[in-house]
């Protein structure tokens, strides 16, 4: 195997080696000079791409294609067409044009567009980005493209992240143009996402239909063992995981993805895998087209894979870290502390733009991870809280807080620090990885955002963060051009934005109670749930934001706001529904069964004993009806719940707050009632795996 690694990386993948070896010289100069440019392509050239794009596929056994692309829905979207085109003969052979190459037209009308487009118009396109490189998935060429509608609004996450890229990476050159680094051409966004994720064996999960609609379990009495006792995480990998994994490295190299670690993660059945970091676009691509490999994978292994940010109760949940840095096409890491003094003011400059584009946008970070699903995890166990801060670690807080004061201390005494100037102290990498807490953390040369849950696409993240940090940096291109004395006004520039931001950096304990009531004082946005972060995304600030640097129009911003709204509400709809159904249909009869054969014992014992006590079985008995009574009331209050907020046809915020305020909380006081039934159920009686049959069977 070990061996065939570098042969089989990409052997799926119509990458530059692959266009290099079969496209005509001047196509694909041509090709680069649009991937690189991000022009319109040459239909000519398109043709020439198409055709060498189908024999490849061709080779590799593929008989259909399909523009795969990422709609609102957080999933990726396909329809697979054939190459086949008949002949007159009554034959058929395959085709594949550059006009289908460039352009498809799926029925937008069954993706969401948040009020878009009215259905009589419900017509949309994909346009294939040279930027992604076109790949083979189960017999079929997948393009990746963009998402739009007729109008020309768009209605997928890709054609935003590819415009936050544009903006971050052009005002990053100004930037580096006024340090003098005039032999760069292009700034890109680096991403690495480390995903982590569930298995739990597919019987068990075929038998709980909380996981099959719901994707995490809607109750659960907790197991005698979870994961205090840090087995899990240290422990070897079992036989039957590392089988999953070994294959699911295959399947990722095949597609060009680096796949580098993998590990177990901290609650049982939890781990981890994460690849090389990429550019942005690929990341983000590569990222969904991993989350639906694990899923496909983990099938052939009998098991189930769970991306779900909380699939059981009072053990971790999962999420994604999203390591983002920019680099220069020289592969020049900006994030990177430098080794000279000026290579050290560039660094810091950058880090100051960073952190003034968090200060600033803490709402839209928040918002980039604003799910139902998530919900359950921020500020739960582990888990990073609601509140956006940034870590910097000790040394570098440091010397910011030197830079603000304009003083250092060197060893002998106070003296001056200047940008531009001084060499910074060396700023030691290990040091600052170490505080898990932080939902914002610099690791040594990059950032790593880690409130993204697990099953969302990363572009979100990534659209805000760009978009913000080409903000900022565009603010200090603006001052610094105009600057008459360069590093004075790049010392007054840095001094002045840590004195403005510096209520972002919190280095200390992030899960302590404490740091709610500190962050209140220092005025940071705590958005507890995902209809309290939401409706700040079309806030005047961010409409200015997005539209500046067009990135999404205000139109496309309150299409995406209904979007996220009806995502949540549909998605703690399903949930009600199916908890109600499973209280009703399962849970009840079967406790109810339960406590009848306690009646039957207790009979049957009178009948030889008329005296007989029957402590066990009539108290439990009682309990039992009493908990039975108790949960019937309480499905029948849900289901009432329900009926309200369809009844009172609020818009979306209302109706999502309602969602939350009155269905949440009926199905939090259901939940624990059966969870307080199923430990003194009898297991033959109790008609679901627990979670220590599902978190212990593998
Ligand atoms: P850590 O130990 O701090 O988690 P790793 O080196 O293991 O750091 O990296 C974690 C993730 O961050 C990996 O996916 C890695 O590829 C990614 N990463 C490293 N450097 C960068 C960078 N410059 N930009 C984006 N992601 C990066
Ligand atoms: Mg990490």
């Amino acid at each position: 195997m070990a061996k065939r690694v570098p042969e089989i990386f990409g052997s799926l993948v119509f990458n530059d080696e692959v266009m290099r070896e079969r496209l005509p010289k001047d196509i694909y100069k041509s090709l680069h000079k649009t991937i690189e440019s991000g022009n319109q392509l040459d239909p000519a050239v398109a043709n020439s791409v198409a055709a060498a794009m189908k024999d490849w596929a061709l080779e590799k056994g593929a008989t259909h294609y399909t523009h795969w692309f990422q709609p609102m829905t957080g999933i990726t979207a396909e329809k697979h067409d054939s190459f086949i085109s008949p002949t007159s003969d009554g034959r058929v052979i395959m085709e594949f044009s550059g006009k289908e190459l460039i352009k498809g037209e799926p029925d937008a009308s069954s993706f969401p567009s948040g009020g878009l487009r009215s259905t009589f118009e419900a017509r949309g396109y994909t346009a294939w980005d040279p930027t992604s490189y076109a790949f083979i998935k189960d017999g079929s060429l997948c393009i990746p493209c963009v998402f739009c509608a007729y109008g020309g609004e768009v209605l997928d996450k890709k054609t935003p992240l590819l415009r936050s890229i544009e903006a971050v990476g052009e005002q990053a050159l100004r930037v580096l143009n006024l340090f003098g680094n005039t032999g760069v051409r292009r700034v890109v966004t680096t991403v690495g996402p480390e995903q982590e994720y569930f298995l739990v064996d597919k019987a068990l999960y075929e038998s709980r239909r909380d996981l099959i609609f719901c994707g995490r379990t809607l109750f659960g009495a907790r197991p005698p063992k979870g994961q205090e006792m840090d087995d899990h995480y240290f422990g070897a990998i079992k036989p039957r995981i590392a089988a999953f994994m070994k294959e699911l490295d295959e399947e990722l190299w095949k597609l060009g993805i680096l796949s580098k670690t993998k590990h177990n993660e901290a609650a049982p059945a939890q781990h981890e895998m994460a690849p090389i970091f990429t550019t942005a676009n690929l990341a983000v691509d590569q990222n969904q087209l991993t989350m639906e490999v694990m899923k496909n994978v983990a099938l052939r292994h009998n098991l189930v894979c769970l991306l779900h940010e909380k699939p059981f109760a009072g053990v971790n949940g999962s999420g994604k870290h999203n390591n983002w840095s920019l680099s220069t096409d020289t592969g020049v890491n900006l994030l990177a502390p430098g080794k000279t003094p000026y290579e050290n003011a560039q660094f810091l400059l950058f880090l100051c733009a960073v952190m003034k584009a968090v200060d600033e946008h803490q709402d839209l970070l928040r918002i980039s991870v604003a799910t139902a699903g998530n919900d359950h995890r921020l500020g739960a166990h582990e888990a990073p809280p609601a509140i956006v801060s940034m870590f910097l670690g000790d040394e570098l807080t440091a010397i910011l807080e030197a830079l603000e004061s304009g003083e250092v201390y060197n060893g002998t005494g106070r003296i001056k620090m200047n940008i531009g100037v001084h060499v910074l102290p060396p700023i030691p990498k290990d040091t600052t990885d170490r505080n898990r807490t932080s939902p914002f953390a610099f690791t040594g040369n990059k950032f790593e955002f880690r409130m993204l849950g697990a099953s969302i696409s990363t572009a979100e993240s990534n659209i805000v963060l760009n978009t913000a940090v080409a903000d900022t940096l565009q603010q200090f291109a603006d001052e610094l051009e105009g600057a008459e004395d360069f590093t004075a006004a790049l010392n007054a520039l840095i001094r002045r934005t840590i004195k403005a931001h510096k209520r972002i950096i919190f280095n200390g304990d992030g899960y302590a109670e404490a740091w709610q009531e500190e962050a209140a004082r220092r005025g940071l946005c705590n958005y507890r749930s995902t209809p309290d972060a939401l409706p700040h995304f079309v806030d005047p600030k961010n409409v200015e934001l997005f539209t500046r640097h067009h990135v999404f129009t205000e139109t496309e911003m309150h299409s995406r706001l209904e979007i996220l709204l009806e995502t949540y509400a549909k998605t703690v709809n399903i949930e009600a529904l199916t908890f109600a159904d499973m209280v009703k249909r399962d849970i009840l009869p079967a406790v109810s069964d339960f406590a009848a054969s306690l009646a039957s014992a207790i009979s049957a014992k009178r009948a030889v004993v008329p005296t007989m006590a029957c402590r066990y079985e009539s108290e439990l008995f009682e309990k039992l009806s009493d908990l039975t009574d108790l949960a019937y009331a309480q499905v029948d209050r849900l289901e009432a719940a329900l009926a309200e907020v369809k009844a009172r046809g609020g818009d979306a915020l209302q109706t999502a707050q309602d969602y939350r305020d009155l269905v949440l909380f009926a199905m939090t006081e259901l939940r624990a009632t059966v969870d307080a039934m199923e430990p003194i159920t009898s297991e033959e009686y109790w008609p679901y795996p627990t979670y220590a049959d599902l978190m212990f069977s593998i």
